[in-house]
């Protein structure tokens, strides 16, 4: 593999008062890869990814895009750097409609892109389907394709998505995994939080098990689908 490191994190430690949630987590992604982190309820994905934005304050460690040190840099200004976070439980608007929620996407940056709203339709037809519909009245998997969408409304560079298949019927699921290959088809790095391991190892290149806050391994997902210990404590197998 290309060696064009987009995004590392670095002996990153995130508490919350006294409990810390992430004890030096390190990680890196190369453009144009889709990376997952697994890991078991409370094992910290969620943390990451919300550090990664900003939303939560970091304790220490490093974050750098694109070589740039996230961690002093305002939650508001990482759209702009070309990072968007499709957050866990969707967190679409349910009294604006769909397309109001997408164009929400774009406000950090200003502006529409045309092109980028006709592909998220073409991806997911449904959501054009309803576009004017208001988002609250949307199916569980509607409403993710939705936060997907928004997210993708930026033209980010890199997607942060996190448990996008929880609670979600299993024919949708399948479509927004299909999805997910288009998004990093179409040049956009994607780093992918899932519980669902079996699913997100066969669609990401690579990734990291995440175990009470420190990464417990790491490597190319068909090693991580073969391994033991993915197999008994991931993928219920013994
Ligand atoms: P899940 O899949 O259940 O969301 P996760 O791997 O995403 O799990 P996190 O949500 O990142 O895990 O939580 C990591 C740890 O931090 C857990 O022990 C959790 O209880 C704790 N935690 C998370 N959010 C808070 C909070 N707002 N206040 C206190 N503790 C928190």
């Amino acid at each position: 593999m290309s060696n064009d490191v987009l995004f590392t994190i670095e002996d990153l430690e995130v508490s919350y008062g006294a409990i810390a949630a992430l004890k030096g987590v390190s990680l890196e992604v190369q453009r144009g890869e889709i990376v997952t982190i697994l890991g078991a309820n409370g094992a910290g994905k969620t943390t990451t990814m919300r550090a990664i934005s900003q939303l939560i304050k970091t304790k220490s460690g490093s974050i750098r895009f694109k070589g740039q040190e996230l961690t002093k840099i305002p939650a508001h200004k990482i759209v702009k750097l070309g990072i968007s976070h499709s957050p866990e439980g969707r967190r679409v608007f349910g009294v604006l409609t769909v397309e109001e929620n997408l164009l929400l996407g774009t406000y950090s940056k200003g502006k529409v892109n045309p092109k980028t709203l006709r592909w998220i339709y073409e991806m997911f037809p449904r959501l054009e389907e309803r576009r004017k519909q208001l988002a609250g009245t949307l199916s569980g998997g509607e409403q993710q394709m939705l936060a997907i969408g928004r997210a993708l409304m930026s033209d980010p560079e890199m997607v942060l998505l996190d448990e996008p298949s929880l609670g979600i019927a299993p024919i949708l699921v399948k479509a927004i995994f299909e999805q997910i290959k288009e998004i990093s088809r179409q040049g956009v790095t994607v780093l992918l939080v899932e519980q669902n391991a079996k699913a997100a190892l066969k669609l990401a290149d690579r990734g990291y098990v995440l175990e009470v806050g420190k990464i417990a391994l790491e490597g190319p997902s068909a090693d991580l689908l073969a391994s033991e210990k993915v197999q008994e404590a991931y993928l219920g197998k013994k």
